[in-house]
């Protein structure tokens, strides 16, 4: 008698307890508070997602090749066509460096950038057509000894007539194109540093001056860095540093050492393709 009043007794309070409306909403408030912070820790574990976009580097066009580095223009005509019919948008640099830093939250689902080094004056004659044709925007690497004075340079009014398409933007390429590793053993520590601030902020500031418009990203010469360099390029204010490792840029990867793929005369239409989604960059480390 006794344990069936008890177990009666535990009835009503398991009823009491389990099947009381405030109750389950209770139960059902701690399920979801438990499957939220399960969500959460998982994003912590997982990290954020990396951001990946393809950067292009060219340097010369002609309507014949000459050398390696000439994309006969035909062939560039072809590859902003490819990228056009294959869904792929071509952003600015700014926007591509703003999405890395996460200062942009979205952008096209295949997005990919152009830059040009160098400022030959074949960008002005026989690429900049195309890129008014395909209105693509294009950033251009200067470094500004050669501008209006070098043969194969373009001169100061043709960057600024390039810039009034809005489809142009000049930044900095250093100063005269040094090559850093061989200048750090000729100089003493002292002239090194001084020639390194010449040619980055140097750089910045003739460009700034002579294009009307802050200088905000910067091209290693030769594709040459290191630790110190990229210090150096943040102190002298610029926002990114663009490399030539053939890879995508990436938020994980520092600001001060973005990769690009820099496109020659060999590359076909196949392996154009192949740098833009990524395949290029797997083969290469599977390579490795
Ligand atoms: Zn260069």
């Amino acid at each position: 008698m006794n344990w069936i009043l008890k177990a009666d007794g535990m009835i009503n309070l398991s009823k009491h307890f389990l099947f009381k409306g405030s109750n389950l909403n209770n139960r059902k408030i701690l399920l979801y508070f438990v499957l939220i912070i399960f969500l959460f820790t998982g994003f912590l574990w997982s990290g954020p997602i990396e951001k990946k976009i393809p950067i292009l580097c060219y340097h010369r066009f002609g309507s014949v090749v000459n050398d390696s580095m000439t994309i006969k223009i035909r062939a560039f005509d072809e590859q902003l066509a490819w990228l056009k019919s294959n869904g792929y948008t071509v952003i600015s640099l700014d926007s591509a460096i703003k999405y890395l830093k996460g200062e942009f939250t979205s952008i096209p689902a295949k997005s990919v950038v152009i830059t040009v080094d160098d400022g030959h004056k074949s960008v002005y004659y026989d690429m900049a057509p195309l890129v008014i044709k395909y209105r693509i925007p294009v950033t251009l690497f200067i470094y500004p000894s050669a501008i209006s004075r070098a043969t194969y340079a373009m001169t100061w009014e043709q960057l600024r007539k390039l810039e009034a398409t809005s489809f142009f933007r000049v930044e900095s390429h250093t100063y005269w194109h040094p090559n850093f590793k061989r200048e750090k053993k000729k100089l003493s520590p002292d002239e090194y540093a001084k020639f390194v601030d010449k040619q980055l902020s140097g750089a910045k500031q003739i460009l700034e001056e002579k294009m009307g418009h802050e200088i905000k990203y910067l091209a290693w010469a030769f594709g040459i860095y290191d630790n110190e360099l990229e210090a150096k390029a943040i102190q002298s204010g610029y926002i990114a540093a663009l490399t030539i490792d053939r890879a995508h840029a990436s938020s994980s990867k520092k600001i001060t050492s973005q990769p690009r793929y820099m496109v020659v005369s060999r590359h076909n239409m196949k392996a154009f393709e192949q740098m833009v989604s990524a395949e290029e960059a797997k083969e290469g480390k599977k390579g490795k």
